[in-house]
């Protein structure tokens, strides 16, 4: 179980995180969703590890992440992060990337490769092991990212606007490399959007936040035909 309990970032005085507390069982996929600038991407900062924490405290299982005032180090939460912009090192093969977070690791030799070929089998990326980065589409990109993640197991897997920079005609393909991800490795899945209609498809729970507030936390029927406030009601409406 992952837990935020009041978890709150102020940055010289704007609270752009409010309090936030919820308690994610392993094994969903939730989704973070809100307007833009209402602290989703901060949250999830302070998940991994690159952001400390104001107030308040994150638990993974037994195992404290964050407080005010402690803070274990992002490579020792056993979580990966997927970005928009992919973050690939152009210099390295797509199965050299999805190998790097291995080097870290003590991985036997014979598993190297294996792991390597698993988690681009995940994505169906295996017949690009050998190309660069630059010769990828966007989606495909993106499924390497996806892949190196993969690759060292995390129990949470932390996406921000994963499909942000892809076409629209590429997203529902994407959609479908999330949900195998998440069936194949059971990881708990936290993805940040501004987009309703995405947050609906992929997510079992749905976590809307307004100018740093948690305004409802539910499944996304629950979101859709009760929505709490009349402000979630417009944002899920949206679109539609
Ligand atoms: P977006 O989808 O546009 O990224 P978001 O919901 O992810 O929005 P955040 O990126 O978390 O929102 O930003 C929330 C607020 O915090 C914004 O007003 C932003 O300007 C502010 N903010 C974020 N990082 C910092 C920082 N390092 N210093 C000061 N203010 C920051």
């Amino acid at each position: 179980e992952l837990i935020l309990n009041q978890v709150s970032k102020v940055f010289e005085q704007n609270r752009v995180v409010d309090q936030i507390s919820l308690n994610i069982p392993q094994g969903s996929f939730v989704a973070l969703l809100g307007p833009s600038g209402c602290g989703k991407t901060t949250t999830l900062r302070m998940l991994a590890g690159f952001e400390t924490l104001s107030e308040g405290e994150l638990r993974l299982g037994n195992q404290t992440l964050a407080t005010a005032k402690t803070q274990l180090p992002p490579e020792d939460r056993n979580m990966g992060m997927v970005f928009q912009s992919y973050a690939l090192w152009p210099h390295m093969t797509v199965a050299e990337n999805v190998g790097y977070p291995l080097k870290h690791r003590r991985i036997p030799s014979g598993m190297y490769q294996k792991k390597i070929k698993d988690a681009l089998e995940t994505v169906e990326m295996m017949p690009y092991a050998q190309r660069y980065p630059q010769d990828l589409s966007g989606g495909q990109r993106q499924r390497v990212a996806l892949a190196r993640c993969l690759v060292t197991d995390p129990d949470v897997v932390l996406l921000d606007e994963p499909l942000a920079n892809l076409d629209r005609h590429l997203r529902a393909s994407m959609e479908e490399s999330f949900r195998a991800f998440h069936q194949r490795t059971g990881a708990t899945m936290i993805y940040v959007t501004h987009d309703q209609a995405e947050a609906m498809s992929l997510a079992n729970q749905i976590a809307v936040m307004e100018k740093g507030r948690l305004v409802q936390w539910s499944s996304p029927e629950a979101l859709y035909h009760q929505p709490k406030t009349q402000w979630v009601a417009e944002f899920i409406g949206q679109g539609s």
